[in-house]
């Protein structure tokens, strides 16, 4: 399985990171390897000073899929979850300056977080979905996919262009305002409207 990652899909968030506002999705991929297993603590790399936490909303793909068009994107998916794309943000940077690609700095081991999954069935409309993230107990992101540039119906016609979709591939669609760096002892929890979906501890 593949992560598909998007980036600057939130206005707020591009201000922050001083980025330019894309005029197609901005895309970067994880590997499987990436993963946080189940029940795991986040280990701080030795390579970064300065590892971020970005809260996203995810979705699992549960067929297989090319070219699909957003009319029918919604058949694609049937559960929602919230996870952590963690970032390398001073790697990121000097990579960004030199034109080079971001793996390093966003697809390194344990830097996917993938919480608790609900069924779609249980959300009225995925495009008003509030989220958020807690650090030690105050909300340091929060979101709704109301917010996004490109809805998940638009990008999962925009991904599969480029790539097959196969069952359980996970898109993590990008990240609202509010990153920061985390520390060892911190406790991240992440809540899809008032849900925890999970919670991580740094080390
Ligand atoms: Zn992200």
């Amino acid at each position: 399985m593949k992560l598909i990652c998007i980036g600057r899909n939130y206005t707020e968030h591009i201000k922050e990171l001083d980025n330019e506002k894309p005029t197609d999705p901005v895309v970067f991929l994880k590997p499987d390897t990436s993963l946080l297993l189940k029940k795991q603590p986040f280990f701080i790399p030795d390579f970064s000073e300065d590892i971020h936490h970005e809260v996203e909303i995810l979705v699992k793909i549960n067929r297989v899929g090319k070219h699909i068009d957003k009319k029918f994107a919604h058949k694609y998916y049937n559960e929602i979850g919230l996870g952590i794309d963690f970032t390398a943000r001073d790697l990121q940077a000097q990579l960004k300056a030199k034109g080079l690609p971001w793996e390093k700095a966003k697809a390194f081991d344990g830097a996917a977080v993938v919480g608790n999954w609900l069924a779609k069935k249980e959300f009225s409309d995925v495009n008003n979905i509030n989220f958020s993230l807690e650090k030690n107990g105050s909300i340091v992101q929060q979101g709704s996919t109301s917010h996004m540039l490109w809805k998940i119906d638009e990008l999962i016609e925009y991904v599969s262009k480029y790539f097959t979709l196969k069952i359980g591939d996970i898109i993590f669609t990008g990240t609202p305002a509010g990153v920061g760096k985390v520390v060892a002892n911190d406790k991240l929890n992440g809540f899809l409207e008032d849900k925890q979906l999970f919670s991580i501890t740094i080390k």
